[in-house]
């Protein structure tokens, strides 16, 4: 793209438009058509790379989990948000965040996914919780989605591929368009999964993190074995994800890098587990899906300016972004059978509302204690 072209496709970002091809022309309402690329140019000129803020990130987070909640629906069951918060928050306390203000949502689908917004909002599905068998397992997958978090990956992301700009005197915050495509954006990448060197990091973060609170580092591991396990009989994209070379490098990697740094820690906590989890893992070929293209999340029109680099890393990469958005769900039965990325486009439940869970400092401790994780 010319320079001047990628001015003009700010410039449109900036007017709150789409990136329309430079032909279709950006439109700033409110202004003369023969006036729109002096005014265009002007604005353009006075564009700068968007920061965001701790407040801002928190808020964006908020916006972007109510899409994601909005798309799974939410697990409406108190006792196994506050289980998943306990180990979620022994994990932030270890990581270099520890005084963001975490939430630990539960979503109500069969699929296996998890998803990290900015600002420290960890979403977990059920069905992810049904294939793990020990609560190291959780701490590996949770340390890992809050490590994105800590490091800012999506944020960069953003920042990074410009994918929005705002004028010098303008607050992102109080530009409800630019707001909209910022929330868009976002939930898009979310949605997409990271790269390949983000989720290498994660992998590493994640690691030391669940070590440092006391269990055993193979959880993560062990989990993505299982998953990929499970994916191994199916068609299409689940199969191609099963047998895809870089997952066998990515379980190689973790091997070493658990070797390497010599963690110790030993907690497991089958036991515990399953006192708190009782969900069932599905097949992956009886997951109802919706009908795929109609599952995407943003209802914005947002496409980031570089496909995200996801082959088979992460786990809400294990699948492909869904095509354009539909508006009707229609739901329907395995879907994996016909090469429908399952995990992606399970059907999710209907009530979206947050469970709220508190812990005490009191609570989280005893908590630690009973299952001998460190202090
Ligand atoms: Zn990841």
């Amino acid at each position: 793209m010319s320079r001047t072209a990628a001015i003009l496709t700010a410039a449109a970002v900036l007017a709150g438009g789409s990136c329309a091809p430079a032909s279709a022309g950006p439109q700033i309402p409110g202004i003369p058509k023969s006036k729109q690329l002096t005014e265009i140019m002007k604005r353009a000129s006075q564009l700068r790379d968007l920061v965001i803020t701790e407040e801002e990130e928190i808020k964006l987070g908020a916006d972007v989990s109510e899409r994601v909640r909005g798309r799974y629906g939410v697990v409406q069951d108190a006792a196994v948000h506050r289980y998943v918060t306990l180990v979620g928050t022994l994990l932030v306390k270890k990581s270099t965040r520890p005084n963001l203000p975490f939430r630990f949502v539960v979503l109500d689908t069969d699929g296996v996914n998890a998803f990290a917004a900015p600002g420290g909002y960890i979403h977990i599905t059920r069905g992810a919780l049904g294939l793990m068998v020990s609560e190291a397992e959780l701490a590996g997958v949770l340390a890992h989605e809050i490590s994105h978090v800590t490091e800012k990956h999506t944020i960069s992301a953003i920042q990074k591929n410009k994918l929005v700009q705002i004028g010098a005197e303008e607050s992102i915050t109080k530009n409800p368009e630019l707001w909209g495509k910022l929330v868009d954006v976002t939930s898009d990448l979310v949605m997409a999964g990271f790269g390949r060197g983000e989720e290498m990091e994660s992998d590493r973060d994640g690691l030391a993190m669940a070590d440092a609170a006391g269990y055993a580092a193979g959880g993560l591991r062990e989990f993505l074995e299982r998953l990929s396990e499970r994916n191994k009989t199916t068609s299409g994209k689940q199969g191609l994800f099963a047998s895809h070379p870089e997952m066998k490098e990515r379980l190689a990697t973790l091997d070493k890098e658990i070797k390497a740094r010599k963690y110790a820690s030993t907690a497991v906590l089958g036991d515990r587990y399953k006192a708190n989890i009782s969900y069932t893992a599905r097949a992956v070929t009886e997951i109802a899906t919706v009908e795929a293209g109609s599952a995407g999340l943003a209802v914005g029109t947002t496409k980031p300016a570089e496909e995200p680099k996801k082959k088979g890393f992460g786990l809400s990469t294990l699948i492909k972004p869904g095509g354009t958005e539909k508006k009707s769900a229609e739901v329907t039965g395995s879907g994996a059978s016909r090469g429908v990325d399952t995990e992606r486009n399970a059907k999710g439940g209907s009530v979206k509302t947050m469970v709220a869970v508190k812990v005490s400092p009191a609570e989280l401790d005893a908590f630690r204690k009973e299952g001998n994780l460190k202090s």
